[in-house]
Formats: C-alpha cells, structure tokens, sequence
C-alpha cells in the first residue's frame, strides 16, 4: 500500500488516466500563452541559436525554456545571492572530485550536504547585475551543469540582444513564473496537495544531506516538471517514433517490495530476472518481451546508451518522478538519443521520501501510448 507524501497522479480513482488527460491541454495551454505574449524573444531566441550554429530547437521547446528559466530565478535566486565564494569552491571541489575519483561518491555527497547546510545559514544580496549568471554558478554548485547551460545560452543572448536591461529581463521572466504559479496550482494543485506540508516535516530531516536540493522543491517546481515533461514527449516524439530500438529505464524504487531483488548487473543497468509476478517491474519487463523493447533499471550513466553519432538507433523511455523526469530528456537530448518521459504516480523510494520505502507504481496504459504498441498487455 502507497502513502502519499509529496505529489499523487492517482486522485480518486486507482490509476492516473485523469492527470494525463489534465496535463496535455495543461501544458499546450501554457506554452501557447508564453509564445502568444513573448513571440519577439522567442523568434529572437531560435533565432540566435541557428546564427551562432547551435543545435536548433522549436520554438515550443524555446517558450519552455524561458519559463524553466523564470521558475528558476524565482525559487533559487535568494539561495543565489547566499552563495559565498568559499562555498561555491568548495563544493566545485567536491562535484569534481565525483568525476575524477568514483569511488569518494559516497563521502563527496555527505560532504556537499553538509556544506549545503551551512550555506543555508548564510545571508546575503545580489553582487552581480545579471542574476541568471548568479543561479547558472549556483546551479554548477550541485552538478547541474545541463540546466545551468541551457540557461547559459538564455543568458548569452539577452546580453547580445543590448535592448533589454539585466533588471528588465529578471521582471520579465519572475512575471512569467507568477503567472505560471497561479494557473498551475488551480489546474495540477489537486496532485501536489501534500507537498507543503512534507517541507515542513519530513523534508527537515534532509536539511543536512546530499538530496537535500531535491526534497526541498516546491509546489511550483513539480507542477513545471509535469508540464516539462508534456512538451518534451511532444518535441522528441517523431525522432523516438523513427528509432529502431526503444529502451525503457525503470527506477529501482518499482520493484516488489517482499522479496530481494535478483536483478542482473548488466553495463546497461539491472535486468530483472522475474523473480515475482506481481513486480511491476517484472511486469514491464515482460511487456518488452512481448512487444520487442528493453527494459533496465537506472544505469550508472546514460552515456552507456550513445550511439557515436548514430541517429535513429535508440529511443529511450523513462520512467521517474515529477521532479527528475524534465531533466532527463534535455540530458539524454544532449547524446542525440531522442526520449520520452512517463511519471511515475507516486514518490515512495527510501533513499529520498519514505524511511522504509515502498513500491511505486506508474501508467501503464500510458507507457503502452508512449511505444506505440496498444492498449492490451
Ligand atoms: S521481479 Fe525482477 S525487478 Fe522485481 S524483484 Fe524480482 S528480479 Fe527484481
């Protein structure tokens, strides 16, 4: 049996058919009122990227590019001003050291947790004009190098633009998250009732650790994962349709809680080795069977799956929670492997939201849409 701590798709019936239904128009809502009352810095934008050689992208992609950026200014940009310079070194440090030498992991996380802890306590306004160059540093601070080179490129081009003041573009892009915040709490708020009250209770217990960055989000955070990874299935989905072979990536957290996993270690990530029939993710696995796809749980590096430049090899699903699962397309969009993003219902893993853990659970009608392979299992 599930609880529900942070954000639940599941409302009153027990599957999410609702929500999917919710967030499509939801989300084309969303992005058609950016493009409608930004179309000049949106034009302006694919614009730049196709001048200075860029990877090109669609202006849907672009429109929630400048939203992602103004979620971003609004919820971190204080934590940004806090960011001392010993601070920001230390922890440059210590998300090197992560790269250079795998085996710290462990003491490197508990490490950057601590730091981020004292680093909570301190106070301190902006010293820069340009506060999207703040949040990109305080970004790099966590490994968030992705986001943080996205919103590079945003920055990059204000600054070309030169019409637009640094101030004008903070206003415009915290305008864009405001509005975001009201009309995603009326519309997804039904799914995120329970987050607020997990911030102030539970997440605490997370004040000095490694995840602390994750359990911490918002309401607002969740609502633009669920509408980012709505636009980007729409973005990747030719590319993942072409591909020859589909993937699809389950978190450890959907295996059956009763047993111990006797999953195979594979470089591609574990293999289930259907030891229960009312595993979930025994039951996806078996679906692949059927209908010709791989199914692995997390790998250690998505990397495992670039094709060196081959297109149309391989389209990735995965499978994550509202927070991480936005992210994971632009990261597996940057291998050139086109994905697609299916939510799972519930958080319920013990590393991050519930000490003793249970199952979760995800869509399967919705992950048999995605692969395009029909409604019966
Ligand atoms: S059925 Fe597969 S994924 Fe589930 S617990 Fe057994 S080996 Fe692990």
């Amino acid at each position: 049996m599930y609880r529900k701590i942070t954000y639940c798709l599941q409302l009153s019936t027990s599957n999410s058919d609702e929500y999917y239904q919710t967030i499509s128009s939801f989300a084309e809502r969303s992005i058609e009122l950016i493009k409608r009352s930004h179309p000049e810095i949106i034009s302006g934008f694919c614009e730049y990227l196709h001048q200075t050689g860029l990877p090109g992208r669609s202006d849907v992609e672009c429109a929630f590019e400048l939203l992602a950026l103004g979620v971003y200014l609004k919820e971190y940009r204080e934590k940004a001003h806090r960011l001392s310079p010993w601070v920001n070194f230390l922890l440059n440090l210590l998300v090197a050291s992560r790269i250079h030498w795998p085996k710290s992991e462990a003491l490197s996380k508990m490490l950057s947790g601590w730091v981020n802890g004292l680093a909570w306590f301190g106070h301190g306004k902006s010293g820069k004009d340009n506060e999207i160059l703040e949040l990109i540093t305080w970004l790099k601070t966590s490994g968030e190098n992705i986001i943080a080179e996205r919103f590079n490129k945003w920055n990059d081009y204000f600054v070309e633009r030169n019409d637009l003041p640094a101030k004008d573009v903070l206003i415009l892009c915290l305008d864009l998250a405001d509005e975001f915040d009201r009309s995603s709490r009326e519309v997804l708020g039904k799914y995120t009732e329970n987050v607020d009250q997990f911030l102030s209770t539970a997440a605490l217990e997370h004040r000095w650790m490694y995840d602390a960055r994750l359990v911490y989000k918002t309401r607002l955070e969740y609502h633009l994962g669920m509408v980012g990874t709505e636009i980007l299935n729409s973005v990747y989905r030719q590319r993942f349709l072409s591909t020859e072979r589909k993937v699809v990536i389950v978190p450890p957290c959907m295996s059956a809680p009763d047993v111990k996993c006797k999953a195979d270690e594979t470089p591609f990530g574990a293999k289930c080795n259907s030891c229960s029939p009312s595993c979930r993710v025994n039951q996806i696995t078996k679906m692949g069977k059927k209908h010709g796809f791989d199914v692995f749980m997390v790998p250690d590096d998505m990397k495992i799956f670039n094709t060196g430049g081959k297109k149309g090899t391989i389209g990735v699903v995965g499978i994550s929670c509202a927070l991480t699962n936005w992210n994971g397309g632009w990261e597996t969009g940057l291998l050139d492997i086109p994905a697609q993003g299916v939510l799972l219902d519930y958080v319920g893993c013990k590393y991050h939201w519930d000490r003793a853990g249970f199952p979760t659970d995800t869509n399967l009608k919705k992950l048999r849409a995605v692969l395009a392979i029909g409604s019966k299992s």
